[in-house]
């Protein structure tokens, strides 16, 4: 698909790392699958990748997990 930030480029398959924060809680995955621009750098996931990530940081919220560093590891 192109790029919706910078309309130059089409995205390609790629890695992303995603920071979500909850109140005080900071939860960093890496190594997310996303189609990425070359150009701009945009990260775009799809939807049942933020789906898993949005709740894997609601039960990091739940346990009281402040600042955590995770590889994704696909379920
Ligand atoms: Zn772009």
């Amino acid at each position: 698909m192109k790029c919706v930030i910078c309309k130059q480029a089409e995205t390609k398959a790629g890695t992303a790392t995603v920071t979500l924060e909850r109140d005080a809680m900071t939860l960093v995955f890496k190594g997310v699958p996303a189609r990425v621009c070359p150009n701009c750098g945009e990260e775009y996931l799809d939807e049942k990748t933020s789906a898993l990530l949005l709740k894997l940081a609601e039960e990091a919220v739940r346990a009281g997990v402040l600042v955590d560093i995770r590889q994704y590891v696909a379920a």
